[in-house]
């Protein structure tokens, strides 16, 4: 099953969530059947996010968004952590800060965008200002409204400027969500992640449901596409985005750099320096003076 092509949601395509099956697992049958998929997904997208790091021309840039308790965190656990640290992030975006808030929406989005040669997650991201900011009506829909040909315009430049951008939106189910919020309740680990508006917004899916809808549909690009993830099996979560990740990685048509020195000229030097040493340990020999005497 090609991910890419199944969950994409198709550029000028009206999106109905209604229409996509959150318990979807394509024909993979069980979760025992897809751990090896899973790994080796990951272990690609390990070597190709070294390879980018080497490469340094392009970057990486997978933004993650879903209602409460679908996985964003159980997705960056189980995929990001074999990574290198010295060349990718994760950053959660929050209720915006006093300084966040007296800048244009994107300012905090673009500050945290990668570098070339990185990988940067955004777990929630620029695109809360027309979701929650929309369903809330934290600001009047003549500001929320222009937004989406906003973010387009702001993803094409990042895009132009060597950046690959992946969208996830993980779907899962309201039963499946009551099941998770359970989960919290009776799991003592878990009851960090308990918050008083996690039934209110639940409160909300319906307008959530038309705010998704709407940003998804008008924000996938060729460039920048937008994947419904069928998420109410953590297992398929992890296969599809580990999939869609590695698979477009690998498209990106990286590179080791060539050597920026000449190399026949650095290896007279390493035989040099290595006839030195010999040539130093056995006077040092002679004289009684190695490490073992
Ligand atoms: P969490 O992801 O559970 O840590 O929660 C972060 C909270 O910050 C969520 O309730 C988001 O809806 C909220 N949030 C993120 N960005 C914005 C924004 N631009 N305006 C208002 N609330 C936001
Ligand atoms: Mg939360």
């Amino acid at each position: 099953m090609d991910c890419r092509k199944e969950l994409v949601v198709k550029p000028g395509r009206k999106l109905d969530l209604s229409g996509i099956d959150p318990s979807y697992t394509g024909e993979h049958a069980s979760a025992e059947a897809a751990q090896g998929e899973i790994q080796r997904n990951v272990s690609r997208m390990d070597a190709l996010q070294a390879l980018l790091y080497a490469d340094g021309r392009q970057s990486l840039l997978v933004v993650l968004q879903a209602l409460d308790a679908a996985g964003k965190d159980g997705v960056i656990r189980h995929l990001f952590t074999g990574m290198n640290p010295q060349g990718t992030s994760v950053f959660g975006f929050k209720q915006p800060s006093a300084e966040e808030a007296a800048h244009d929406f994107l300012w905090r989005a673009h500050q945290r965008a990668p570098a070339r040669g990185q990988v940067v997650v955004f777990n929630r991201s620029h695109y809360e200002d027309v979701l929650v900011v929309r369903v809330h009506g934290l600001v009047p829909e003549s500001v929320w409204s222009k937004r989406y040909e906003l973010i387009c315009d702001f993803e094409k430049m990042l895009t132009d400027n060597g950046t690959r951008i992946l969208k996830f939106f993980l779907h899962i189910s309201p039963e499946e969500q009551l099941a998770r919020f359970r989960q919290r309740l009776e799991d003592p680990a878990r009851n960090w992640k308990i918050s008083e508006s996690d039934y209110s917004e639940r409160e909300l899916w319906p307008a959530y449901v038309e705010a998704y809808e709407e940003a998804l549909s008008r924000t996938s690009t060729r460039e920048a596409p937008w994947y419904v993830v069928p998420a109410n099996h953590k297992w398929f979560r992890n296969l599809a985005i580990s999939q869609i990740i590695a698979d477009t990685m690998d498209a990106m048509g990286l590179k080791l750099p060539p050597a920026r020195v000449d190399l026949a000229e650095i290896e007279r030097k390493y035989h040099a320096a290595a006839a030195e040493l010999r040539k130093a340990r056995e006077r040092n020999g002679k004289n009684g003076r190695n490490h073992n005497g």
